[in-house]
């Protein structure tokens, strides 16, 4: 697999669905948060991210933020209502903050994705870390 591409891409998170995630054998969903789960400006999580991330939990897929946002208190209050735990100022594409929650979860990398929408950051964070990546449009163009 090439570094410059995503395993696999899609529009929008919506489109990773749980069954898709069951599928691929996905059970942590490392994600980022700006122009991926939100645009950059909602302060509160929308009702199809809740959903979303009800559905992916009812699966069994373990959820974690992992933003490159330096802003801790805006992450903890936009985390706090959908019971995702969040890493801020992850500094992606290093993959430390990465490597972190899959151990802190106790999950193998080879069950692991990290969702994103830039190459730059997020895809490039997930080869370093040696797992699979999958990519997003940025959100603000498609809402
Ligand atoms: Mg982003």
């Amino acid at each position: 697999m090439s570094i410059f591409k995503a395993d696999k891409k899609f529009e929008k998170f919506e489109d990773v669905t749980p069954e898709l995630l069951k599928k691929e054998g996905v059970k942590l969903l490392l994600c980022d948060l700006d122009n991926t789960l939100r645009l950059h400006s909602e302060k509160e999580p929308a009702d199809e991210l809740a959903d979303w991330i009800d559905e992916c939990r009812k699966a069994g897929v373990k959820i974690v933020i992992v933003s490159n946002n330096g802003r801790k208190k805006m992450m903890q209050k936009f985390c706090e209502p959908i019971k995702v735990p969040c890493v801020w100022w992850a500094k992606k594409p290093m993959s430390t903050k990465l490597t972190e929650a899959i151990q802190k979860y106790g999950f193998k990398p080879s069950e692991t994705v990290m969702l994103g929408d830039k190459w730059s950051t997020d895809v490039l964070a997930a080869k370093f870390a040696k797992i699979r990546s999958y990519k997003v449009e940025h959100r603000r163009n498609i809402v």
